[in-house]
């Protein structure tokens, strides 16, 4: 990507033009569920409108060579990911409630609980699906020097937004098609913006889970979280489950479940009961895969009868996607141990541990050796982030607040956080359009854009991993002036222009 090309985004329009381009994008976004439900304090059972998802007018440049190079990670990294979570040794040490993080952490430890009731128990479902998403960011120390590729997070839960990234990056090749984008700039032309299949790559991930399960009448659960507004993500994987696989989902929130959920004694199949809603008069249906769109944050579990619902889900023979301990996998703290000297090549020498070191930045534990891990933070802050053992945005500490939050920091608690250098994106704009903002139309705006691969895997002990990279995403931040262009602006549904 050449300097002189990134300082021009997003070409030129005039007001005629950008108020056209706006004109089609929204109603496209509208036209073929590019959509969210409104901001409402209760949302009606059924629900009688939607707003378009907040989305960028143009495509955004990134090099097609990072672009590739995404893609091919993906592979090593969905099974890196899936050896990681066969690895019970590795997780104990890492967030297990004896000696790792989980002693700490509360959520973490709870969740290692349920898993090690299960492994005590001896029960659990050796086959887990994984629908994970690895997130990027273009690094460009210096201005028109070289661009990489870094990894921010590997996603193994609720990983989300796939379907609306493949909405996206039609809409953006319906403006293409249709407007040309005024001329605008010699790059938008559809053979630069790559196709997006993430609807069916993302749904035959559970498919595959669903068929080697061995019982085509079961159906799929989606756990998810109550008055969630971005539901429509998640019902074009329903639609198309049902479509091309003829499976058919129940959604069901962890509340739900508390009384709709039984595991039968003996086969421990997981039966949801639904009774008045099923034909021919049947009473529950079992289930295959539970997939969760839920139970990724603290907040998912206000009392510990919460906790109880999952492992009731965990004791199941039903596939888990993820199970409690693939989601353990996911943790930030693991992703700074796979950094560190050796420790990612004793998951299997066939993994292409150079190829992944070169999508890492540096990163080490705020309890590393005594007082070392904060005293580093300390006199590096202006180039850090300090990670927990959360999800879902709003979580991390950056910079000039890295100082006064370890000063308040217990040491205990030292262990659950992770610090990371900050990834230089190059300077890029945008017009970023959102519905019901208050403001009218396309803000033009200094933009970080944050690509993220999918790829699914279904594993178990003693077989091969069975994983495909499956489409990817690319969410466009505001840059906040303040916080240096890292921290969460508001942030909108982008797609790719390769260059
Ligand atoms: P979460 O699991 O909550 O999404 P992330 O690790 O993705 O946590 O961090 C949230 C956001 O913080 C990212 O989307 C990105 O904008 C920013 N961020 C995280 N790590 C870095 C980093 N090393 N450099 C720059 N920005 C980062
Ligand atoms: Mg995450
Ligand atoms: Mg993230």
């Amino acid at each position: 990507m050449s300097s002189s090309m990134v300082s021009h985004w997003p070409p030129t329009l005039t007001d005629q033009q950008r108020e056209e381009l706006t004109l089609r994008a929204t109603t496209y976004a509208l036209s073929h569920g590019l959509i969210y439900l409104p901001v409402a304090d209760v949302q009606p059972p059924a629900p009688t409108s939607a707003i378009h998802a907040p989305l960028a007018l143009f495509p955004s440049p990134f090099p097609r060579k990072q672009f590739e190079l995404a893609k091919r990670l993906q592979h090593a990294y969905n099974v890196l990911y899936a050896r990681v979570a066969l690895d019970e040794k590795f997780l104990d040490r890492i967030m297990g409630a004896e000696v790792g993080v989980g002693r700490v952490d509360d959520f973490t430890g709870e969740l290692w609980k349920i898993w090690k009731r299960l492994c005590d128990e001896g029960i659990q479902q050796r086959l887990h699906l994984g629908l994970f998403r690895s997130d990027y960011l273009l690094h460009a120390p210096e201005k028109g020097g070289p661009v990489s590729l870094k990894q921010v997070e590997f996603n193994t839960i609720s990983s989300s937004f796939g379907t609306l990234s493949q909405n996206i990056a039609n809409l953006h090749r319906h403006l293409a098609a249709s407007t040309e984008y005024f001329n605008s700039s010699p790059f938008l032309k559809l053979q630069n913006l790559p196709p997006n299949e993430t609807i069916a790559g993302l749904a035959e991930g559970l498919a595959t889970a669903h068929k080697a399960y061995e019982s085509p009448s079961a159906w799929i659960m989606f756990v998810v979280q109550a008055g969630e507004r971005n539901v429509f993500d998640q019902r074009w994987l329903e639609y198309e489950l049902l479509e091309k696989h003829s499976i058919h989902i129940v959604r069901q929130t962890l509340d739900e479940l508390a009384t709709s959920a039984e595991v039968v004694p003996g086969s421990r199949i997981l039966r949801v009961k639904l009774p008045g809603l099923l034909p021919r008069g049947a009473e529950s249906v079992e289930i295959s895969t539970v997939y969760f769109r839920a139970g990724y944050t603290p907040r998912d579990y206000p009392t510990h009868a919460h906790y109880q619902t999952r492992y009731v889900l965990e004791s199941s023979v039903a596939i888990k996607c993820p199970s409690v301990q693939l989601q353990l996998a996911g943790g930030k703290k693991v992703q700074e141990v796979l950094t560190q000297r050796d420790v990612a090549f004793q998951f299997g020498e066939d993994i292409e541990v150079n190829l992944l070191r070169s999508s890492w930045m540096g990163m080490w534990g705020l309890d590393e050796n005594g007082d070392y891990g904060v005293h580093k933070a300390r006199e590096q802050a202006h180039k850090l982030v300090l990670k927990p053992q959360r999800e879902g945005g709003g979580n991390n500490v950056y910079k000039e607040d890295i100082p006064g939050f370890l000063d308040a920091l217990p040491v205990s608690e030292r262990e659950a956080w992770i610090a990371m250098e900050l990834i230089e994106t190059p300077d890029l704009g945008n017009y970023l359009v959102r519905a019901g903002s208050g403001t009218e139309g396309a803000v033009k705006t200094e933009v970080v854009s944050e690509l993220g691969i999918f790829g699914y895997a279904l594993f178990g002990p003693g077989r091969p991993v069975e994983e495909k990279e499956v489409g990817w995403l690319l969410r466009t931040k505001g840059k906040e002036s303040n916080e240096g262009g890292v921290a969460a602006g508001f942030s909108v549904l982008d797609s790719l222009v390769l260059v």
